[in-house]
């Protein structure tokens, strides 16, 4: 999570969402269920998810770059639409990870996968 996504969550009255894992904060999960997903597999923070909920099923892969996510059901349903705003989302969340933990992006496998996500499209 960016230090932008728990202000304003925090500013909606959640508390106790997040833990500091691997370095980063992150939502809190319980028996492997985001502490937002409510019993019938809903979000109930909907319209003030994260950045990185909200770009998904793209994620960044240390390896690979921006990638689909291969866990994600819809991923076969994935339109260019969707695509262009997750990477623009993903972007941004990115942007704001290596300010708040120093951590740096290779900003050129980026682009070179976010080419190659978007080629299908062009
Ligand atoms: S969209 Fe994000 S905040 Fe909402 S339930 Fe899923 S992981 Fe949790």
């Amino acid at each position: 999570m960016t230090l932008s996504d728990i202000t304003r969550l925090e500013s909606k009255g959640y508390r106790g969402f997040y833990e500091k894992r691997s370095g980063f904060y992150r939502l809190i999960n319980i028996n492997g269920r985001c502490v937002f997903l409510s019993p019938s597999n809903l979000c109930l923070i909907y319209e003030d998810r994260p950045l990185g909920c909200r770009a998904y099923p793209l994620i960044y892969d240390e390896a690979r770059g921006v990638i689909v996510d291969s866990e994600c059901p819809l991923r076969s349903e994935i339109s260019c639409e969707d695509l262009y705003k997750g990477l623009h989302l993903l972007e941004l969340v990115l942007r704001e990870v290596e300010l708040t933990y120093n951590y740096r992006i290779n900003w050129g496998l980026f682009e070179k996968s976010a080419i190659k996500l978007i080629s299908k499209c062009i």
